[in-house]
């Protein structure tokens, strides 16, 4: 079995929704894991700020241009009258149901149920658009199978028990749909897996029934080598190795979900990176392989806090470290990058819900110093100590720029350096020249 996976602009209008067949094989076994149609989910957010700030003016007038749209796009999607009918069903009740939230208490909770909207609409509509065409699917409900513990990681095994029955007791069926992104929690209410969280949903069932391969089909021919969005001429890479694709996603490579690598590497499923608008290119490869002696690519990740604790009496004492990470694990602060001296330590951080609190708390050991509007340039290859001659390669490029902190040899594939957001095109480019050009 298979899971493909289609991005929001995959299936962005009626004409990319029916041009999946150019893709999927109905003949051949295969879960397809669909993202909300583009914009949808960001419409789904501004919809909830406004229900939140008890806007409801504003609220109402975004969810009938929302609906609007659906209202437009199963027009094209299902012109014979009797699945028309089945679509306006369809998106009537979902533009009811959030026509209804308006004059009720409106929380977070409710607030993932909105966000999980766009991914139901999707998958309903192409199921019924399959119908309407006489190809046979079956719509898997994400919700019954895809679940996260109370640590708000996502419980692998409980997909495999929940989702196993389904497809036996669908066994002469070979192509299935199902929601990306959505979930349910600990507590068994609606939630998500974050933003761009539909690649992770593919990756953890492929995990969890052991797929074959997986496959990310995007609006790009795969992984380039740098941010396509800021710099010109990036190139795809035809492959890379699970802990270099992992760096990248992390830090920022917005082609892959942070975590969507780690469910896929554990269980050693290959992961394909392909384009859905060039699906004869060859896009890239992610599987347990690795090739030496080459830097792959570069990639950058906005909103980092470095926070520097300077304490000349404790810094080296044994403990001191422990009781610092400490007070980011009691405010569930990960920390990305760390470098220590003598006398100080800086770390980085990109969760800031509890800043002020752990500043405070940290405030016990010495002088804390913040800096904001940090991003990390994370360059990703062969570091091993025998590929020597790559890191001087990239200091060296990035000469003119004032560099806050540099991580080096805390794996063999990557060298992250921590830069003011406001240099970190010129960074991305002035790498790009000198390690690509
Ligand atoms: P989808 O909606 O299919 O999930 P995304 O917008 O989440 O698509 O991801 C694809 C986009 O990621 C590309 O259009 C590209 O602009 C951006 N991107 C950022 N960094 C990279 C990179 N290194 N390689 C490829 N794409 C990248
Ligand atoms: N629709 C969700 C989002 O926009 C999930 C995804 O597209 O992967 O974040
Ligand atoms: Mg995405």
């Amino acid at each position: 079995m298979k899971i493909l996976k289609f991005g929001g602009t995959s299936v962005g209008s009626p004409e990319r929704m029916k041009k999946l067949l150019d893709i999927v094989n109905p003949a051949e076994a295969q879960i397809v894991v669909l993202s909300a149609v583009s914009g949808t989910t960001n419409s789904l957010v501004e919809i909830s700020g406004k229900l939140l700030k008890e806007d409801k003016q504003a609220a109402l007038s975004l969810i009938s241009a929302l609906n609007k749209h659906y209202n437009e796009f199963i027009i094209e999607l299902l012109p014979e009258a009797e699945f028309f009918e089945q679509g306006q069903e369809v998106v009537d009740y979902h533009f009811g149901f959030l026509d209804s939230l308006v004059n009720d208490i409106f929380t977070p909770v409710e607030e993932k149920v909105v966000l999980a909207q766009g991914e139901l609409l999707s998958t309903t509509l192409y199921h019924i658009y399959l119908k309407s065409i006489g190809v046979p699917s079956v719509l898997l409900p994400a919700l019954d199978f895809m679940k996260t513990d109370e640590d708000n990681e996502p419980d692998v095994p409980f997909t495999t028990k929940h989702l196993m029955p389904i497809l036996e007791q669908h066994k002469d069926n070979k192509l299935f749909i199902t929601q990306g992104f959505i979930c349910r929690n600990s507590f068994g209410e609606v939630d998500n897996l974050r933003r761009g969280g539909s690649d992770y949903t593919a990756s953890l069932i492929g995990a969890a029934i052991l797929a074959e391969e997986v496959q990310i089909w995007t609006d790009i021919d795969g992984m380039h080598n740098n941010d396509p969005r800021i710099v010109k001429g990036t190139k795809p890479i035809s492959h890379l190795s699970f802990d270099e694709a992992a760096e990248l996603a992390y830090f920022g490579a917005k082609i892959l979900h942070p975590q969507s690598v780690f469910p896929a590497q554990k269980y050693k499923i290959p992961v394909r990176l392909l384009n859905t608008m060039e699906p004869s290119a060859a896009g890239t490869l992610i599987s347990s392989e690795s090739e030496k002696g080459k830097i792959k690519s570069i990639a950058a990740k906005d909103g980092i806090i470095a926070i520097k604790i300077q304490s000349s009496r404790m810094l080296l004492a044994y403990g001191f470290l422990r009781r610092v990470f400490e007070i980011f694990e009691r405010y569930k602060t990960p920390i990305d990058m760390i470098t220590t001296s003598e006398v100080a330590v800086s770390l980085t951080i990109d969760f800031t819900d509890n800043l002020d609190k752990i500043v405070e708390e940290l405030h016990a050991f010495g002088t804390v110093e913040i800096d904001k509007d940090q991003s990390i340039v994370c360059v990703v290859g062969d570091f091993s100590a025998q590929a020597h001659g790559f890191a001087s390669r990239v200091l060296d490029s990035i000469k003119h720029i004032p560099i806050r902190m540099i991580s080096y040899g805390g794996s063999n594939y990557n060298i992250s350096l921590l830069i003011n957001t406001s240099d970190k095109t010129e960074v991305l480019k002035s790498l790009h020249n000198r390690l690509f050009e």
